[in-house]
């Protein structure tokens, strides 16, 4: 008989954790998760479900605008927030018990408290002051939305853990951070008829994605009336008269209803006592893993954002599953984070995978680019100025599809399935033999025949 009252503990019962520990109890290991705030984690609670729940509802705007082109007649148009959002919460809800059911179904212990590391096996529930011993402890805790920079005023903003709640539809936003949590809500916010700018220190919304994605996102965003506020930042935040009045580095001011603050997140590390039981954390106070999750010290792990690797909800789920099949499952397996399929929520929606253009160039190789950019079949009735664009990055020497990049209606979709692909190390001629679904805008995704640019490998 063990000398651990569990064979794993779980510290956070977010996508991460919940995953690991039904896995790992599959396997008959005896587990106990603890959650501090609701069992589903940031993306059930505050994260990607709401979030997309409520870009679905900020786009039926254009669908009723749209529908004139085809011969409805909509009558008279409101929308209320409160319904929203109590349809939302009572949506999450279900959810939330849907996790618990599935944890206790899988015979995992559930303890609703904050859980700190003692030493390498024991973790101390501040519920009850209560220490477990265990012989994995498993840290899944995610991370928290920056409150970066610290501004005076700074606390008149919200963040993403707030903007869920909002009693009632602010009239004018302000959202700060260029970044996925930014230009969702910018489109969340203008689709339900706020009054919508974004703030943005660079030059261009969402480092790191392609260069062509982000200069259309933009010009998209100010047709759809969102005013974008490049290359400056802000300075200070003030209550005039009941509104918020931001100054910017520029030395302009404006008033808002509400702040929403998105410049980043970092790891939920503090307080959590891991740094006594051995295990090492980076500057940013993320966890410090190798390919399997292990940490410094031999007895705990780490998944999911809290380890800053790739913070996203599959890849938490994945690292999970790979954490409980190693340890429980007697199968070794390490988590590959390369071609990680994504979406950005935005209207327009973005779908990415693989290497930007600029990547592929920088490797000094033969790249060809083959790239489109087409009104969609509904904009022909419906009038709207709208654009799909899609590019191909393809490597000029093996013909291998390197990168794949959509922006516009149902970007998100497409890219899942692209995803498949990319993983399978598809060519471009494996596009092209790949007979199109027609009438569909993916279908354009393998019928580009000409490229649209070739860049040759710089001469040595
Ligand atoms: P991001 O890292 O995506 O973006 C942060 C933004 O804030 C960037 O534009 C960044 O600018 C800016 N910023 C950072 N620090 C400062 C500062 N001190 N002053 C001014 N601006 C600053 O973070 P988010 O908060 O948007 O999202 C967090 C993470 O959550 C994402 O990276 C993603 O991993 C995940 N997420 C995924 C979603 C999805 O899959 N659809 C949806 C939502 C979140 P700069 O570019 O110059 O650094």
């Amino acid at each position: 008989m063990s000398s651990f009252d569990v064979d794993l503990f779980v510290i956070g019962g977010g996508s991460g954790g919940v995953r690991a520990a039904r896995i790992a109890a599959g396997y008959g290991a005896r587990v106990t998760i603890a959650e501090e705030f609701r069992v589903g984690g940031t993306c059930v609670i505050r994260g990607c479900v709401p979030k997309k729940l409520m870009v679905l509802a900020s786009r039926f705007g254009d669908d009723f605008a749209d529908s004139a082109g085809f011969g409805w007649t909509v009558g008279e148009r409101s929308f209320d927030w409160a319904s929203l959002i109590a349809a939302k919460d009572a949506e999450i809800t279900r959810l939330e018990k849907i996790y618990r059911a599935n944890l206790e179904k899988a015979g995992v212990t559930i303890i609703d408290s904050r859980a700190v590391v003692e030493d390498a096996h024991t973790v101390r529930l501040l519920a009850t002051g209560e220490t477990v011993r265990a012989g994995r402890i498993l840290v899944a805790v995610g991370a928290h939305p920056s409150l970066e920079p610290v501004i005076p005023g700074g606390e008149l903003g919200i963040t993403s853990n707030e903007v869920f709640d909002l009693a009632t539809q602010p009239e004018r936003v302000l959202v700060v951070g260029g970044g996925y949590i930014g230009v969702e809500f910018a489109g969340i916010f203008a689709g339900l008829g706020s009054r919508t700018s974004l703030l943005h220190r660079g030059e261009k919304l969402l480092r790191g994605f392609d260069e062509d994605i982000r200069d259309r996102l933009a010009e998209a965003f100010r047709a759809r009336g969102v005013e974008l506020l490049f290359s400056r930042t802000l300075e200070r935040l003030d209550k005039r008269d009941g509104e918020i009045e931001g100054t910017f580095s520029d030395g302009k001011t404006a008033r808002y209803d509400l702040i929403l603050v998105a410049t980043g997140r970092r790891p939920n590390t503090n307080g959590l006592g891991l740094e006594k039981a051995g295990v090492a954390l980076d500057r940013s106070g993320a966890i410090v893993v190798d390919a399997f999750s292990r940490t410094a010290a031999p007895s705990i792990f780490a998944v999911g954002d809290v380890t800053d690797r790739a913070n996203l909800t599959p890849v938490a789920i994945r690292e999970g599953q790979a954490f409980a099949e190693t340890e429980f499952g007697g199968k070794p397996t390490a988590v590959d984070h390369d071609l990680i399929a994504t979406a950005v929520f935005s209207t327009p929606e973005i779908g990415t995978v693989g290497i930007t253009e600029e990547e592929a160039r920088a490797r000094g190789g033969r790249v060809v680019v083959f790239q489109t950019s087409f009104r969609p079949m509904r904009a022909t009735l419906s009038g709207r100025e709208e654009r799909v664009f899609m590019k191909l990055v393809v490597d000029g020497a093996t013909d291998k599809v390197l990168g794949l990049h959509v922006l516009g209606p149902d970007a998100g979709e497409m890219i899942q399935l692209a995803g498949v692909a990319l993983t399978m190390g598809a060519t471009k001629a494996d596009f092209d033999r790949t007979m199109a679904v027609h009438p569909t805008a993916a279908e354009e995704l393998v019928t580009m025949r000409e490229p649209y640019a070739v860049y040759e490998p710089a001469a040595a």
